[in-house]
């Protein structure tokens, strides 16, 4: 039995993470984690998840509290919070799945520095077919070369606090790799005002907030005469949720290091 402790258990993809630990075979929830202050603390997690008995007991505000029984920890909450649960696992050693978005550099330094110590997958999108998609853009661009103007556009839920995804810097990423280009140098975030000619070598980005979008992503490469559109639309969190169990499967036998969706999909 592998035994997950959900953290940010209250949030969009705490619940149906929950929810899937709870149904999946050889799996075991022991833990449900907030944030201080948080309405859920205190109030049992079988009933916040809507489900019969667990062994999670109530839901708690500090993860040392309920690390203690647990194999794996899943984490989709905030950037702060990820980065603190990363290290209470490597003081732990207790296994890792984050999903967190919307690091800063030193926050993402401090994450790693922890999370591989133990066995972490930590990936900007934990959907099986975007992890396709990420292979078919950089495919794409290398192909297609410099010749196609590349543009990077998303569309997400009206709470999503960063921008863009960290799914559309991953693509972006991808297609900079495949034309030879650093992508921080090329980089354009949204356009305003007079700012002229488009560069040919610059990459643009746009973030759309709107209602209650899962997650929709296209990378156009776009040249004289037509335009090719690479897109993945998420119609539900199902799509990131399943991905991080199969995730939680893979990271209970792996040794310690830091790995990605695509390792969890090749393993
Ligand atoms: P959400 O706001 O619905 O949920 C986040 C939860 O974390 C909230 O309930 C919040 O109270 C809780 N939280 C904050 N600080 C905490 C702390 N110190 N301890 C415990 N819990 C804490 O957000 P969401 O839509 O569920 O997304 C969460 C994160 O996951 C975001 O960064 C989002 O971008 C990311 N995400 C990643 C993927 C992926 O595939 N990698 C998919 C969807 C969302």
């Amino acid at each position: 039995m592998t035994r997950v402790v959900v953290t940010g258990i209250a949030g969009r993809m705490g619940l149906r993470l929950a929810a899937l630990t709870i149904e999946g075979d050889g799996l075991e929830l022991v833990g449900g984690v907030e944030a201080p202050g948080h309405e859920a603390i205190g109030s049992p997690v079988s009933e916040l998840v809507g489900a019969g008995d667990t062994s999670a007991g109530d839901v708690v505000d500090d993860l040392e509290e309920v690390i203690g029984g647990a194999d794996v920890v899943i984490a989709f909450t905030a950037p702060s919070a990820t980065v603190e649960h990363a290290a209470i696992c490597a003081r732990q050693g207790c296994a890792l799945v984050a999903g967190t978005t919307g690091m800063s550099a030193e926050q993402l330094a401090e994450f790693t520095s922890s999370a591989k110590q133990i066995a972490c997958v930590f990936a900007p999108n934990f959907s099986t077919a975007m992890n396709v998609l990420f292979k078919l853009v950089e495919e794409a661009a290398r192909i297609l070369g410099d010749d196609y103007d590349v543009e990077v556009v998303e569309a997400h839920h009206r709470h999503k606090v960063d921008a863009p995804s960290g799914t559309a810097l991953r693509l972006a990423e991808g297609a900079a790799r495949g034309l030879d280009r650093n992508l921080k140098d090329v980089v354009v975030h949204g356009r305003e005002g007079a700012v002229g000619e488009r560069t040919r070598k610059e990459i643009g980005m746009h973030a759309l907030r709107m209602g209650d979008v899962a997650g929709d992503h296209s990378v156009f490469f776009g040249a004289s005469g037509e335009y090719l559109e690479l897109r993945h639309h998420a119609t539900s969190r199902d799509a990131f949720a399943v991905g991080a169990i199969r995730a939680v499967r893979f990271v209970v036998g792996a040794e310690p290091g830091m790995y990605d969706m695509g390792d969890v999909l090749a393993g």
